[in-house]
């Protein structure tokens, strides 16, 4: 598999758990990687003939268990190298991201799994990600999202989704993990949410408060 195609199987795994979707239209694919949809269609062949994923036309693809396998490889080859590059290199949570991407592709197995082993078998990622272990178990976070709290309740960040360009965000922000906000108002219809944390107020998206994820506490 190359690259593209590594990227393709992860991003439809992560989708597809994300929406608890069995089956991803191909046009969301197409918007999540900004690309055209010939050149989704011209993918999702490529790797329907090589039996990672199916393809049920009007309704989208789902990887089948050889394309599901890969995925878990390169989501547990990711979440290691972030552990490696912060806790072994001490480069900050917010920069590790990046260069875990490159360094998925470019890891054989055996070397991964002395990575693994030389960090002490890792539970989770800097941000807060479970990483799969070696024989392909995943563990599914019992965690909420940020933005399904309410006014009022009081939410513990434990997990921060994996995703360009938030990282650096929280870190401006400077929300960390084990953060604890109060929340002060909700609203729905500029989909906004307004917290309290410690004594900084702030407000959040609801689109990147669907991106945060941890224990909710009425309070
Ligand atoms: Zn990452």
């Amino acid at each position: 598999m190359n690259r593209s195609e590594e990227d393709y199987v992860k991003v439809i795994y992560e989708l597809s758990n994300r929406n608890k979707a069995e089956m991803i239209k191909t046009n969301v694919l197409a918007e999540h990687f900004g690309y055209t949809d010939q050149s989704v269609n011209e993918m999702v062949n490529r790797l329907q003939k090589k039996g990672l994923l199916d393809f049920v036309p009007y309704k989208g693809v789902a990887l089948t268990p050889s394309g599901e396998a890969e995925a878990i490889r390169m989501i547990r080859s990711h979440r290691i190298w972030e552990v490696f590059l912060s806790e072994k290199l001490h480069i900050p949570a917010n920069h590790v991201h990046e260069d875990a991407e490159m360094l998925e592709h470019a890891t054989s197995d055996h070397v991964l799994k002395a990575l693994y082993d030389f960090l002490g078998k890792p539970k989770r990622c800097q941000h807060g990600n479970p990483i799969p272990d070696f024989s392909g178990m995943v563990e599914i976070p019992e965690d909420i999202a940020l933005s399904d709290c309410d006014q009022g309740d009081v939410f513990i960040l434990e997990r921060i989704r994996d995703a360009d360009g938030l990282l650096q965000f929280l870190e401006d922000k400077s929300i960390r993990l084990s953060d604890r906000f109060e929340i002060h108002a909700k609203d729905t219809f500029n989909h906004l949410i307004e917290l309290k944390c410690d004594n900084r107020t702030m407000t959040l998206s609801l689109k990147t408060a669907r991106m945060l994820f941890g224990r909710c506490v009425s309070a």
